[in-house]
């Protein structure tokens, strides 16, 4: 029995070492993670990613199963880029993960590694996901020197602000609010997408963490999911911003607001209006700059919706 498993899966190995070959002479990028994902199948545990790469400011979903003859085993952790991402049980022996890069990750193979015990037993199982190369467009503006250099009370006003913001989406519980797919904040165009790297006068700024949605002032901005509100305060750039804990790790940030309808530690429902459209703080006209973070980082709105409206459907 088992040595016809074992040579079962090493003709298996040996397909998937075609087909990676094949792969890799047709440019495919996507060719280590089938060869890393046959391992871990080989243990007993199946760990997939929807997508075998994804690009810095990228999402994806790790669905993880044991076979039915473990009804006993557990998923504990699933760590990917050094850190922990939170893991929930779908099924009696079905599990998944959301889990995403920053914009500063290096492009390459990286390991999903998923922690699970079995009775008094633990056990890892690594599989790959690959970060791939993307260049994301450049924006080069001339603006007057009072825009680029603060003087130092506003800095300091600034950097309280990042800070509040970053603390808030720092506070990760593992209580999942969120249910089911994530509906736009406002549906309209988006005018600036995520991950824009912008130059000020020749001077690289910190690349765009969220989309720029258009909104006409006032235009009502909804609540993309459940959650709670983590933050409603009045920054200097961003101005009236909000954050919302969807739970997991995941919150979604909004900003320029002209008018706010949710205090800190409030409960939101998906489409409840957490506020108004604007161009609070720094704006050049009336817009929703829109973010979603995961586990600190900034990921891509655009690429989080489609993973969403693909797979969040039973979730
Ligand atoms: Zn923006």
């Amino acid at each position: 029995m088992r040595t016809a498993a074992h040579a079962g899966s090493k003709l298996m190995s040996s397909w998937l070492l075609f087909l990676a070959v094949s792969l890799i002479s047709t440019g495919n990028i996507k060719a280590s993670t089938l060869h890393a994902s046959d391992k871990a199948e080989a243990r007993g545990l199946s760990v997939k990613a929807a997508s075998g790469s994804i690009p810095p400011g990228g999402v994806t979903m790790v669905d993880i199963a044991a076979p039915d003859e473990w009804p006993d085993a557990r998923v504990t952790e699933v760590r990917f880029l050094g850190r922990p991402f939170p893991v929930y049980r779908t099924g009696r022996n079905h599990w998944f993960a959301i889990v995403g890069a920053g914009l500063k990750v290096k492009p390459g193979r990286h390991s999903i590694t998923v922690k699970w015990r079995r009775g008094h037993a633990s056990d890892l199982t690594v599989s790959a996901l690959y970060i791939k190369r993307k260049k994301y467009p450049e924006e080069h503006l001339k603006v007057s020197r009072k825009m680029v250099d603060f003087p130092p009370k506003i800095l300091k006003r600034v950097l309280a602000d990042q800070k509040a913001v970053k603390d808030a989406c720092n506070r990760v519980g593992r209580e999942k609010y969120w249910q089911g797919p994530f509906i736009w904040p406002v549906k309209s165009k988006v005018l600036s997408p995520f991950g824009l790297r912008r130059f000020f006068n020749g001077q690289p700024r910190s690349p765009h963490s969220g989309v720029d949605l258009r909104a006409r002032d006032g235009v009502p901005i909804k609540a993309p999911n459940n959650g709670r509100v983590a933050l409603a305060r009045e920054c200097y750039l961003s101005g009236n911003t909000v954050v919302i804990d969807h739970g997991g790790g995941l919150f979604t940030l909004y900003a320029h607001l002209s008018k706010v309808k949710v205090r800190p530690g409030q409960m939101v429902k998906k489409g409840d209006v957490i506020g108004l459209a604007g161009s609070t703080g720094r704006a050049t006209g009336p817009h929703l700059h829109w973010g979603v973070s995961l586990m600190g980082m900034r990921i891509d709105p655009q690429q989080f919706m489609a993973l969403s409206e693909k797979h969040f459907s039973n979730l």
